[in-house]
């Protein structure tokens, strides 16, 4: 059998409780075949990357580990999205739950379906904050340090971190 693979993935939600979708989809991520939930950071709100005119978003970062092959996962994952009726009107919308495979163990993918390390999460302020916060002595596949990185990014649209709830 394929050895467990320590996984990261994004969430994102800005419509329809978003509180909410974001933490039921950590529940789900866990509950996925061959995969459990090793952690999660807090819940993030930051403002919406491109039209101004929607919802702030909720965001987090889960730490998984795996036994499913990268692109299973994004089958998984896409299932799930679909299971919360994601909307996608258009690009940058407001979207009831988005989920981005951040890291696959060292893996560098890049097929026209799955590009892995996600091409721009070491430029969100909103994943890479959560990511250091779940991981904070994780580097990229390229030596990066997830920390150092966080702490680049200037965070403006990075509005603040949600008080616990019970998951
Ligand atoms: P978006 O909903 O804007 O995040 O984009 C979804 C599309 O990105 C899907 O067609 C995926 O096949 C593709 N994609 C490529 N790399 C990734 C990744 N690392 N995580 C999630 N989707 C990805």
């Amino acid at each position: 059998m394929i050895p467990p693979v320590d996984v990261y993935v994004g969430l994102g939600s800005n419509l329809d409780d978003p509180e909410a979708q974001v933490a039921q989809a950590l529940v789900a991520l866990g509950e996925l075949p061959l995969t459990r939930r090793l952690g999660a950071s807090s819940l993030y709100v930051s403002r919406p990357l491109g039209p101004q005119d929607q919802p702030d978003f909720v965001n987090a970062v889960a730490h998984l580990a795996t036994r499913l092959s990268p692109l299973a996962l994004l089958d998984q994952l896409q299932a799930l999205e679909q299971r919360h009726r994601r909307v996608r009107q258009r690009h940058w919308g407001p979207r009831t739950l988005d989920l981005d495979l951040l890291l696959f163990g060292k893996q560098v993918i890049a097929t026209p379906r799955l590009r892995v390390p996600h091409p721009e999460m070491s430029a969100r302020a909103f994943v890479m904050a959560p990511l250091a916060e779940l991981a904070p002595a994780l580097s990229l596949p390229d030596g990066r340090g997830v920390s150092a990185l966080a702490e680049t990014l200037a965070s403006p649209d990075l509005i603040r971190v949600l008080p616990e709830r019970p998951r």
